[in-house]
């Protein structure tokens, strides 16, 4: 199916979404939104100041109580029929993501379906929602549990997957009860925009999700009005922690979704096709942009020369360009910023010893790629030493980054060897060695001879400082429901 992006993108809403309605900014102003495939402007969108925030505020908290007392089978079937209007309509939102976020088409077609998901999943959860009935260890009493939404939510995400990470929350706190304030990325508000004329669509009560591109500062000033009773944030660490911080003065409950550094660890009896093709998704979906992305390729000596080989020739089959081009299999990075954070740790890396295999700079780019958009080519780098600034940082960009480990231990050492704990990748035909690793790997998931962790149905989330908390799976919605107690008196006949 062929879509004409521009009749989509003039037709996605720009204002925010309050009470139901999209409305210009108390203060009227905007920001531009901009296509890094080309740097042209794509929208003129509303940019919330603390005012709006506080009336998304408002519209969350009237509805509030009447939300939470919903049947669960309606709530249920809202998220329902905004999971199929987001699957009949997932072309175009592919479109629209790739133009904000510049990436290739494939990679937002996948996010639609990992999106759209969570409304399905929580669909189904929002009516299992349980209780409990005990008697007091003493004997007499009895206990009775049931779970409460908590209340109105504050949901911060970022850029990088536009659609899901907001799903992500929004599911689990639409099922459990709560209502919602989101503010998106200022690189991406247009999907959550469209969101909100599709749930709109879908049945959902005005005031339950309100959506309010803008800065940051406008929707952090949330945290201090009492009203509010949850926070969630998906982005950098830097920042997740500092809000962290303002939130614990109010004794908010919070979930953190952070960063990563994962570690890819090859042992010396993998399989080197499973590894090589896993490459394709732990590192190079999203050009690299993604939190759970494989940051350090460690691999035992043993098969270290191959799977460098290996990992240089996949990355000639890759096609840079727009990412609404068909055809395109890595698109640029969400902006210049990004293209300048990733050339400054691959300059670092070779300054330190790092060998090139493939890319390595924008110079290597097609000169019509280097003049316009924030593009960076796929590059390997071999024998890059621990001391490197990406043995530390995220790079978030399509670089392969290759370590020699002299052992089985030393690879799950230096895995280990960070402040960070999202996500692990482990190679291994011997499944016990494999579970072992997987065991020892600090970390909140590990796949097993696969580049894919995410699902729907699966809790997400990392130990150390990659974040608190969990999303989906049946875990997700307990970050936002409380547990109350009603003591009873004994039981007589
Ligand atoms: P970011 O700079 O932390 O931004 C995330 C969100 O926070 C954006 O909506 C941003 O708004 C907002 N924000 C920035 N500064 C703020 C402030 N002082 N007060 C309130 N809000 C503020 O992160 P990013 O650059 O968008 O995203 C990349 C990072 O996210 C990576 O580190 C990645 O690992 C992490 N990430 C983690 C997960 C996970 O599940 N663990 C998933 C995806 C991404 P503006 O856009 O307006 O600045
Ligand atoms: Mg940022």
């Amino acid at each position: 199916m062929s879509i004409d992006l521009d009749a989509v993108i003039s037709d996605c809403p720009t204002q925010l979404f309050i009470n139901g309605e999209f409305v210009d900014a108390v203060s009227g102003e905007t920001f531009e939104v901009e296509n890094p495939s080309d740097g042209s402007v794509l929208a003129t969108v509303a940019k919330a100041g603390t005012e709006d925030a506080t009336k998304a505020l408002d519209a969350a908290c009237a509805v509030q109580q009447e939300w939470a007392a919903t049947a669960p089978r309606e709530r249920a079937e809202i998220l329902r029929r905004a999971f199929e209007l987001l699957s009949e309509r997932g072309e175009e939102l592919a479109y629209i993501m790739s133009a904000e976020l510049g990436r290739a088409l494939p990679d937002s077609r996948g996010e639609v379906t990992y999106g759209a998901e969570f409304f399905r999943w929580f669909a189904e959860e929002a009516v299992r929602i349980t209780g409990d009935y005990r008697i007091t260890p003493a004997g007499g009493g009895r206990v009775v549990t049931t779970q409460q939404p908590v209340g109105p939510v504050l949901a911060i995400t970022p850029w990088n997957f536009p659609l899901s990470m907001g799903t992500r929350k929004m599911g689990p706190a639409l099922a459990s009860g709560c209502t919602m304030v989101l503010k998106p990325a200022s690189k991406t508000p247009l999907t959550m925009l469209y969101l909100a004329r599709v749930l709109k669509e879908a049945g959902l009560p005005d005031g339950v999700v309100n959506i309010i591109p803008g800065s940051g500062s406008a929707a952090s000033s949330l945290l201090e009005d009492s009203r509010l009773r949850k926070f969630t944030f998906t982005g950098s660490t830097e920042v997740g922690q500092s809000l962290h911080a303002t939130a614990a003065e109010h004794s908010l409950g919070t979930s953190l979704e952070l960063g990563g550094n994962a570690p890819f660890i090859v042992l010396e009896d993998a399989d080197l096709d499973k590894a090589v093709e896993a490459v394709k998704v732990a590192k190079m979906r999203g050009a690299g942009q993604v939190c759970i992305a494989a940051n350090r390729f460690i691999v035992h000596e043993k098969l270290y020369d191959a799977f460098c080989e290996r990992v240089t020739e996949l990355m000639g089959t890759y096609t840079v360009g727009r990412g609404t081009d068909e055809g395109v299999t890595v698109g640029p990075l969400s902006g210049d910023d990004q293209v300048e954070t990733v050339s400054e740790l691959v300059n670092d890396a070779i300054a330190q010893g790092a060998r090139v295999l493939a890319g390595g700079s924008v110079y290597e780019l097609e000169e019509e790629l280097q003049e316009k958009g924030s593009y960076f080519p796929p590059t390997v780098l071999a024998d890059v030493p621990r001391s490197a600034r990406m043995a530390t940082e995220e790079i978030f960009g399509p670089v392969v980054a290759i370590y020699k480990a002299s052992s089985d231990q030393d690879a799950i050492d230096f895995g280990n060897d960070t402040i960070f704990g999202l996500a692990g990748y482990v190679f291994s035909e011997n499944l016990e060695r494999a579970l072992g690793a997987g065991e020892a790997m600090q970390v909140g998931m590990v796949a097993i001879n696969k580049g894919a962790i995410s699902d729907p149905s699966a809790p997400f989330g990392g130990v150390k400082q990659s974040g608190v908390g969990r999303e989906g799976g049946f875990e997700g919605i307990n970050e936002y429901l409380e547990t109350k107690l009603m003591a009873l008196p004994e039981a007589r006949l």
